[in-house]
């Protein structure tokens, strides 16, 4: 239900009272019998609960794990996650990209100690006033957290409920947002929520669901029509940019140049190399004397490929092509985009916040380097 707005009562299409009971019924059965192991869910608490639903976001259950484990045993609750460092949040984070949900979830867990004693409330309208947490996240967090009555409505929910109702477009959200809400249990709201997140993603899914073993097939109206596939329709995939980057990797005796991003943009707050694309500058001054002028007004010759590496940031591909430079010219390193700069010990690299695509790259260097 959500808060806020006033909708008018709800008639589920097609679907009786005692219907709805035996298809909630039936649902929770399913989850309480067939669902994953997760770490969150085998010992959940808020702390656990928030920190999960911020690294699920675009993520995948079986990436986050790792990454979740490795993240509440370095913080362990809300105010030592508060307490911290971000760069060391960060750093932790690193290589499970989307680094603003670290910096939202840091800011939520220092809201938490200022205004709440270091504890989640469990009223919808302060959560949703914390950093981080649109209509999805108070949902689910207020839900599997506090048990508040919200339904929570990803991507795998909105193409069972587009199935469940025949709703041609999965764009429809008002409709498909009113439904969730009626459907929900409201004895086991949590639980709800997660069945049918769950149902999306292991027997509901976008190609050949699984329908046969579905525990909600007997009210579904795609089902009984035949044409599961048929709901939602696709929408086109947007097309991929393809992007030319060029990095560089400095040397100084055992140690090599590293760039702090500042406060904004996708990779704020994280170490890089010296490097600049093509949505930067023309492709033909994409070189990596260039790029090392302009990113940290360093003049160098002798430049080395060291290697080629590619990556993908939403809907960019980017093709970066490494390069290694020999001599660089006595000088002050002056960031032009940059925040800060340190010449890293290789012991030191593991610590710092650095983004999945930029470790690679720097392996790279490390494996060619034996200096390094
Ligand atoms: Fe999805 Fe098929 Fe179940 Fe309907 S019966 S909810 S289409 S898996």
């Amino acid at each position: 239900m959500r808060t806020g707005m006033k909708n008018p009562p709800i008639k589920l299409p097609s679907l009786p009272a005692d219907q709805l009971g035996r298809m909630r019924t039936s649902l929770l059965e399913w989850y309480d019998r067939e669902r994953r192991t997760m770490p969150w869910r085998e010992h959940p608490s808020p702390y656990r609960t928030v920190v999960s639903e911020f690294m699920l976001q675009q993520t995948q259950v079986a990436a986050v794990i790792p990454y979740f484990e490795k993240f509440v045993r370095r913080f362990k609750d809300f105010r030592s996650l508060a307490r911290a460092a971000e760069s060391d949040v960060l750093a932790q984070w690193s290589g499970l990209g989307y680094y603003r949900r670290a910096r939202l979830l840091k800011r939520t867990a220092e809201t938490l100690v200022r205004d709440y004693q270091g504890n989640l409330p469990a009223n919808a309208e302060a959560l949703r006033q914390l950093p981080g947490f649109g209509e999805y996240t108070t949902a689910a967090v207020g839900s599997i957290a506090r048990g508040l009555p919200l339904a929570a409505v990803d991507g795998n929910v909105r193409r069972v409920l587009a199935r469940l109702f025949t709703v041609s477009s999965s764009g429809e959200t008002g409709r498909i947002a009113r439904w969730a809400d009626a459907l929900l249990d409201p004895a086991r709201p949590g639980d709800w929520n997660q069945a049918m997140m769950e149902l999306g993603a292991t027997v509901c899914l976008p190609r050949n669901p699984r329908c046969l073993i579905c525990p909600v097939q007997s009210g579904c109206r795609a089902f009984k029509l035949g044409r599961a596939e048929d709901f939602p329709k696709s929408r086109p995939s947007p097309s991929v940019v393809s992007v030319r980057e060029v990095a560089v990797g400095v040397k100084k005796r055992d140690r090599l140049l590293l760039l702090l991003r500042g406060e904004d943009g996708p990779f704020a707050g994280m170490w890089e190399l010296p490097r600049m694309d093509s949505r930067q500058v023309e492709t033909e001054t994409l070189t990596p004397k260039h790029v090392l002028f302009e990113t940290a007004r360093l003049r160098g010759g002798a430049f080395s490929l060291v290697g080629k590496s590619e990556s993908t940031f939403t809907r960019h591909k980017i093709k970066t092509t490494l390069y290694q430079v020999e001599r660089v010219a006595d000088g002050a390193v002056r960031m032009q985009n940059h925040v800060a700069h340190r010449w890293v010990k290789v012991s030191e690299i593991g610590r710092l916040p650095i983004s999945k695509a930029q470790r690679r790259l720097i392996e790279l260097i490390l494996a060619k380097c034996d200096s390094l």
